[in-house]
């Protein structure tokens, strides 16, 4: 493949960009070489400056769940963009987006929108702080709720990838408010409640863990959170910037049937433009300013033209059948890929929620950031590669999860499984 194109691009983002790049995963670190610059993307393919085509199970690390491109969306950006690019006065689509999230989300009665997944879960902390009067925050390891202070913690795929546990420049007083668990063990976060159970204001955590490649919940494990949250009023924040929207239509949430008290969203609600939201019970987000002390505010905030493409995207995963499809697709992929993995006679395991799912060198089980870090992350890099020279991109990191799309096609799949016989032989 020819990437001279891309070459000569990141030679001049070098020159100016930190590595090259705007977000730390997107310069290949961990699975080597160099990134490819996009030209343009169309459903489930990516093209690159050097023509290249690549079917794409990263979909801009998740907002892009209708593929990429979608007529729908785009006419709903160009309609509004028409109308003015920005108000700075509250505009009809960001109450139409408030009555779809909290429709969405039962457990959203009241929703505010920000620019990121990162101002979500920081508002998010903030909220819980102030409405129970308490600093201490609990999160998990390998669970990454963007780049905020109190969460470069033992926070997962691009601070790990880069053998960062904890960044320079987060001051010690502050990360020491943060208190960590490993994400699926009972007892730990038992003990943790028995002893400082009173000073904890929230226990934040990604319900499925994309960001530690893709740890399901054990059965019973987030209801275990929410009652120790119940039982010592400390406010369970799930993180479903990854999530939301996309393994069911009202997000993990949703599928394992438990209810928190705060949540956050991005990605999938901004359909690919720059959008969070963090939502919950009415009594908590009527603290946030104007209505209550909690400050909390966004020049773009509710932008329209990132409200009609978000709004556009969940219209069409509204359809009937949209995540039961998405589920379809997603084990065709990953059955597919454990059957060349056993033909090549490599250990290899999967895991899945509708439209996510990770990959591992190693066998299944899965069910702990433990066992995570336990795949064969050098022969992840060879087979990543590999995939890439045969037209398939993957996520640039053993730790982060995979998205299907719905544009991901039978024909895309059956693509994707070919490539895959092949790398995996040859990684073998
Ligand atoms: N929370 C989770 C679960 C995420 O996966 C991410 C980003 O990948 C974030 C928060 C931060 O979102 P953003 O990158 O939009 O700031």
């Amino acid at each position: 493949m020819d990437h001279s194109h891309s070459h000569a691009l990141f030679a001049r983002a070098q020159a100016l960009i930190p590595g090259g790049v705007n977000s730390p995963v997107r310069a290949f670190k961990s699975v080597g070489g160099e990134p490819f610059f996009a030209a343009r993307a169309q459903g489930a393919y990516l093209y690159d400056v050097d023509g290249n085509r690549y079917v794409d199970y990263v979909g801009s690390w998740g907002p892009m769940i209708a593929g990429h491109a979608h007529p729908q969306v785009l006419a709903a950006v160009e309609k509004t963009m028409h109308d003015g690019l920005s108000f700075g006065v509250p505009n009809a689509l960001e109450v139409t987006m408030a009555e779809t999230i909290t429709r969405l989300v039962p457990s959203c009665e009241m929703v505010r929108m920000v620019n990121s997944g990162t101002e979500a879960t920081l508002s998010a902390i903030r909220v819980a702080r102030g409405a129970t009067g308490r600093s201490r925050i609990v999160k998990f390891e390998g669970c990454y709720h963007g780049h905020g202070d109190s969460f470069l913690v033992k926070a997962g795929s691009g601070v790990m990838t880069l053998g960062l546990p904890n960044s320079p420049g987060v001051p010690s007083a502050l990360a020491d408010l943060t208190l960590t668990l490993p994400y699926n063990d009972f007892d730990a976060a038992t003990r943790l409640f028995d002893e400082v159970g009173g000073e904890i204001a929230g226990v934040i955590v990604e319900p499925i863990v994309g960001n530690a490649n893709c740890i399901l919940p054990r059965a019973g494990y987030l209801q275990h959170l929410r009652e120790l949250c119940t039982q010592h009023r400390a406010l369970l924040i799930f993180d479903e910037v990854m999530t939301g929207f996309r393994v069911a239509p009202g997000g993990a949430q949703q599928l394992y049937g438990v209810t928190p008290d705060l949540s956050t969203f991005g990605k999938i609600i901004g359909g690919g433009m720059p959008v969070g939201a963090y939502g919950g019970r009415r009594d908590l987000m009527a603290q946030v300013a104007p209505s209550g002390p909690i400050y909390q505010a966004g020049t773009l905030s509710g932008n329209p033209v990132a409200m009609a493409a978000g709004l556009a995207t969940l219209e069409l995963i509204q359809a009937p059948g949209f995540h039961a499809d998405l589920e379809r697709r997603t084990h065709a992929l990953c059955d597919g890929l454990e059957a060349a993995a056993r033909e090549a006679g490599i250990a290899f395991t999967t895991t899945r929620a509708p439209g996510m799912f990770g990959l591992y060198f190693r066998e299944a089980p899965v069910e702990t950031f433990e066992d995570a870090k336990a795949s064969d992350a050098a022969r992840f890099n060879r087979f990543f590669h590999a995939m890439l020279e045969r037209g398939v991109y993957l996520a640039p990191s053993a730790f982060e999860a995979g998205f299907v799309s719905s544009a991901h096609g039978e024909a895309e799949i059956a693509a994707t499984l070919a490539a895959a016989r092949e790398a995996f032989a040859a990684v073998r």
